[in-house]
């Protein structure tokens, strides 16, 4: 079992625990650059509301990329907005790390190897520690030491064997330097690369992970590499944040990772252990749709998604095409919606209350969904 760290908990941030039989956490990643002045006036406000709605659906970490001290700068800026705790992903430079410590940003990644002399490795492990904010080290099979590399390319090392490798060289920095706040991933394009490599490490470990296939690919592709990743490592207890990494949206990351999550710990592995106190939320079934549907289910499922997901209810809602098989086959939904010719119906637990015209059709589901 992995050791369990605080995280956040300070000025107004979320206090989480990682690790242990911690509830496993979801993060995702803030896709385009941010600037000044996207925290301000309606821009800002549009920010907040949407990490807050990031939140709601089920994001627990947010990682934003840092590429230089302005960047450090805007996210400490932000970071004092919003209660979601902020993740600050640094590659190289220690001093946008030890700027970015100055702010309530909650975590950062940087690789310890990749920091320069000892000194500067010194700088920012004591500043976190008397911050008390964990580093998360993030090695990745496509940026490899070159020895590494080498060895893999030659079949000395396998890949999975040089990304363990790879990621114990950092760990020995931090022990060196007695930094045990720490957590790490193994990122790999490739599912059997990222299930060997993350197995292999937590045999050897305590430290948290930080799992998740990396450049997954667009939306289909990415949620079934992961799918088929993490549900081996979280069945086996391997685990302890998840990041669902698409070329897809924030939300649709989220989204994805609380499936897999509510999956993982729905089939009694070892994750069903880690289910924490929150219940699974909002479960959306909807219908395929085919040539008896008399209702956009395709359309009504994506538009109210969102909304859905980030709704604090343990409840089943039902998206179905027709009358002759949507009540009846959703009858365990504790709310739903289905065509029937021309109108639409609104039914709860298999039994019809509402018969609306398609035109009313948002209207009426809104007001039924707010009475539950
Ligand atoms: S609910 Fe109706 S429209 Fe949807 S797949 Fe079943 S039969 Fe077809």
């Amino acid at each position: 079992m992995s050791r369990v760290l605080a995280l956040g908990g300070f000025d107004h941030v979320d206090a989480l625990s990682i690790g242990g039989n911690s509830p496993i956490l979801i993060q995702t990643m803030w896709k385009d650059p941010l600037g000044f002045s996207d925290l301000e006036g309606k821009a800002g406000e549009a920010v907040v509301a949407r990490i807050a709605a990031l939140k709601r659906m089920g994001c627990s970490l947010l990682r934003f990329a840092v590429p230089d001290l302005e960047a450090a700068e805007v996210l400490g800026n932000l970071a004092r907005m919003v209660s979601m705790p902020l993740v600050a992903d640094i590659h190289f430079d220690y001093k946008i790390a030890l700027r970015c410590l100055d702010f309530p940003i909650a975590k950062i990644r940087i690789n310890p190897g990749n920091i320069g002399s000892r000194e500067r490795v010194e700088a920012v492990l004591s500043r976190a520690a008397a911050k008390d904010r964990p580093i998360r080290i993030g090695v990745n099979a496509g940026s490899l030491p070159p020895d590494l590399r080498d060895k893999v390319d030659s079949g000395v090392l396998s890949q999975a064997e040089a990304l363990v490798e790879a990621a114990e060289r950092e760990l020995a920095i931090f022990r060196e330097f007695d930094f045990s706040s720490c957590l790490i991933s193994m990122k790999a394009s490739s599912v059997a690369d990222t299930i060997r490599a993350n197995r292999l490490l937590s045999e050897r470990t305590d430290v948290p992970l930080h799992i998740g296939v990396t450049e997954a690919g667009p939306l289909i592709a990415g949620v079934v590499r992961n799918t088929a990743a993490l549900m081996v490592l979280l069945s086996e207890g391997i685990g302890d944040t998840i990041r669902v990494s698409l070329s897809d949206t924030m939300e649709r990351e989220v989204i994805a990772g609380r499936e897999i999550l509510g999956c993982a710990i729905d089939s009694g592995g070892a994750a069903a252990k880690r289910a924490g106190t929150q219940g699974p939320g909002v479960k959306i079934v909807s219908c395929p749709r085919c040539g008896r549907n008399g209702f956009d289910t395709h359309g009504f499922t994506e538009k109210w998604q969102p909304v859905l997901y980030a709704m604090d209810k343990n409840i089943t809602v039902a998206v179905m095409g027709c009358a002759v098989n949507g009540p009846g086959e959703a009858r365990h939904a504790d709310l739903g919606i289905t065509g029937a010719g021309d109108k639409v119906l609104i039914f709860r637990h298999g039994k019809v209350i509402r018969t609306i015209d398609a035109a009313d059709a948002d209207t009426a589901f809104r007001e039924e969904l707010a009475g539950l």
